[in-house]
């Protein structure tokens, strides 16, 4: 296999199998067929599709684009994508969580969201198509009638089927509740939808023979807001009694989006019942809609996430590889000697590679971290480990959707650093990442939406904490463990860190119970930052409570020269010290920002909130 340029695999293993330990899944019987050679097959696979085939095909798609055709009102995928989508769907990876009742494969939720890894350090765009299908078809297995699942269930987890979100309207962006689109109730059981949809991703496309749209839509007479909302399933393509796609339903597709990034991804404008012909099925109960979405929305933010951590991962990789091979400057340990040195030698540009190092690890940590609290929150459904699980997983969704797409412009940006003035050039791939993750901060619930959602309803509207509370519960577990292990100051830094962040929470908790929510409303987002770093911290000492017996194992003393010189020729020896150098970096150096953004949000600057505001911006045009 070619090389992989996107991703450290054997840090991904760590993560799975050393600290999550998800092969252990397997005592539960739903994963009794599995054990860690069935998963690392698994995402060896999905590592050679996505670097073979993604990868190449990502590159060439932001070229392309996907092109619309007005005459037909079709769209075009790039076309290393359909070869890409065969191979995709053929390894398995469509159905790689769903039930085998449905003709999944069944495998735990951890290991489907390591595999989607690959495919999005290999291409945001590319992998926009089939986790949106994903999120489509698990809402018609939790929701759908029998009938809906017997139509759609099985071809969707086939890949045969597409699928889509459909909220945002021209005046309905953050606030879905503003929506337009109606529904009206048929004799048959069926509605009629009429509508536009705008910012469709993977609206129409040629990558399968039907679409199913989950569509938000208000039912008449029903209240407005988001409580009037109702859901419903509108295929692109009617369904025929034998099962396959029939004639169009009225959906057409009036145009697609020229985007900054994720050239490749079809982002549609959609339009439902121009000639008052497009049927709809109810999905769940009427009203209901936006709490069945929220399923959907919230397995969307792990999959934006990943996005997330997939290109930061990229990009961080390439910068490596760069600063090997790239000859600049002398160096600063030897003075007097004028050969050119790769610049990795240069401590700013060890700075950037360790930092960025130091922050793909976290996220992908904390994503996969949250993935297992799914599996887990499933699998203990009822008891109290499964109710901690979902009330961590329900705080750590915010913050890796915020956390991690905030990262990826970030990382993307030092990586470009790292390249100089190749970086910005578009022979190199980095300016590409860049622009492909920039949408990821606001696609799919803006991070000042992810923010607001992780202060209010996550944290201080949550009834008695109970998710901070679970946060506090698992960091103060993994800081007794890392007694006797890490060194002391490590274990400091981040009991320190969590104190502080307490301390800021009650001054919160006062501004609640006196009112000031727009104080609170203005801080939110450095707030969700501050919350992150603590996250991301906890990570880094469970990592080095992990890595520092199996180096100590390996290389003695993990302080000496033996441990340096062996990490030089023994591969495991180098990843655990890098594993112990990515957490001290960040407990020891970078999280000392933390003080700043609590120092921040609890200031109560009240300027941002100042009642003349809006009347401040003298040089702007009027409204
Ligand atoms: C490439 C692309 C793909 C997309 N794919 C899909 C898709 O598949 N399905 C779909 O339904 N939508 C999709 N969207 C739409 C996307 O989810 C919205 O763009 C996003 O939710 C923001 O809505 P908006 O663009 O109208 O911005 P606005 O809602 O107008 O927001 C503008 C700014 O104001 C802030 N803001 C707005 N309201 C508040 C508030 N109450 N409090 C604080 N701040 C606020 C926002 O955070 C943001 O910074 C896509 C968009 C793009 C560009």
């Amino acid at each position: 296999m070619a090389l992989n340029p996107l991703l450290d695999s054997r840090d991904q293993r760590f993560v799975l199998f050393e600290a999550l330990e998800a092969d252990k899944l397997n005592r539960y019987e739903r994963f009794a067929d599995f054990d860690r050679d069935t998963y690392e097959a698994t995402l060896d696979l999905a590592e050679q599709i996505a670097v073979e085939q993604v990868y190449p095909a990502n590159a060439q798609a932001d070229k392309t684009g996907a092109i619309y055709d007005p005459a037909a009102k079709t769209v075009k995928v790039p076309e290393g994508f359909h070869a890409a989508m065969k191979s995709y769907r053929e390894a398995g990876f469509s159905g790689l969580s769903n039930s085998p009742e449905f003709g999944g494969t069944g495998m735990p939720e951890t290991v489907y969201r390591a595999a989607m890894e690959y495919f999005c350090a290999a291409g945001v765009a590319f992998s926009s198509y089939d986790t949106l299908k994903v999120g489509a078809c698990n809402l018609i297995i939790h929701h759908g009638s029998e009938e809906l699942k017997k139509i759609y269930v099985e071809k969707m987890v086939a890949g045969q089927w597409g699928g889509t979100m459909c909220l945002t309207e021209p005046s309905a962006g953050s606030d879905v509740g503003a929506l337009k689109t109606r529904a009206v109730r048929q004799a048959d059981g069926t509605y009629k939808i009429t509508g536009q949809k705008i910012f469709i991703t993977a609206g129409d496309n040629d990558l399968y023979e039907n679409i199913i749209h989950p569509v938000l839509a208000r039912i008449d007479g029903d209240p407005p807001g988001t409580p009037g909302i109702s859901i419903f399933i509108v295929p692109k393509f009617h369904v025929n009694p034998d099962g396959t796609s029939g004639k169009r339903n009225d959906v057409a597709t009036t145009g697609i989006e020229h985007k900054m990034g994720i050239k490749g991804s079809a982002t549609c404008s959609l339009s439902f019942g121009d000639n008052d012909q497009c049927v709809g099925w109810l999905l769940g109960q009427e009203r209901q809609g936006m709490k069945i979405m929220f399923q959907m929305m919230n397995e969307a933010r792990l999959d934006v996430s990943q996005q997330g951590l997939g290109t930061a991962s990229s990009a961080y990789m390439h910068a490596v590889t760069y600063a090997k091979n790239r000859l600049q400057g002398q160096d600063p340990a030897k003075k007097g000697d004028f050969t050119s040195v790769p610049i990795i030698r240069h401590p700013d540009v060890k700075r950037m590679l360790i930092w960025m190092k130091a922050q793909v690890e976290a996220m992908r940590m904390l994503t996969l971290l949250a993935a297992y609290s799914a599996d887990m929150a499933n699998v203990e459904k009822g008891t109290p480990e499964g109710r901690e699980a979902q009330g961590l997983l329900d705080f750590l969704i915010p913050l890796c959707k915020a956390g991690n797409t905030d990262l990826a412009w970030l990382v993307t940006s030092e990586a470009m650093q790292v390249f100089g003035g190749y970086g910005y050039c578009s022979e190199y791939p980095i300016e590409q990442l860049a622009r492909d993750c920039k949408i990821l901060a606001i696609y799919e619930g803006t991070n000042g939406i992810q923010s607001m959602d992780l202060t209010m309803r996550k944290l201080l509207m949550n009834p008695d904490m109970f998710n901070f509370k679970v946060f506090k519960k698992r960091i103060a577990l993994s800081c007794e463990k890392a007694g006797g292990i890490v060194e002391d100051k490590y274990i400091a830094a981040m009991k320190n860190a969590v104190d502080a962040m307490d301390a800021t929470v009650a001054k919160l908790t006062e501004w609640r119970d006196r009112k000031r929510i727009l104080d609170i409303l203005a801080v939110a987002q450095p707030l969700q930052q501050a919350m992150r770093m603590v996250a991301h911290a906890w990570m880094h000492l469970w990592s080095m409570t992990v890595a520092i017996p199996k180096l100590k194992a390996i290389a003695g003393d993990i302080k000496g020269e033996k441990a340096a010189s062996l990490a030089k020729d023994n591969a495991e020896a180098a990843f655990y010290m890098g594993k112990v150098l990515s957490g001290q970096f960040y407990l020891g150096a970078e999280l000392k920002h933390l003080t700043g953004y609590l120092d921040y949000v609890t200031a109560g600057e009240p300027a941002a909130v100042n009642e003349c505001f809006e009347n401040i911006f003298t040089g702007a045009l009027p409204q």
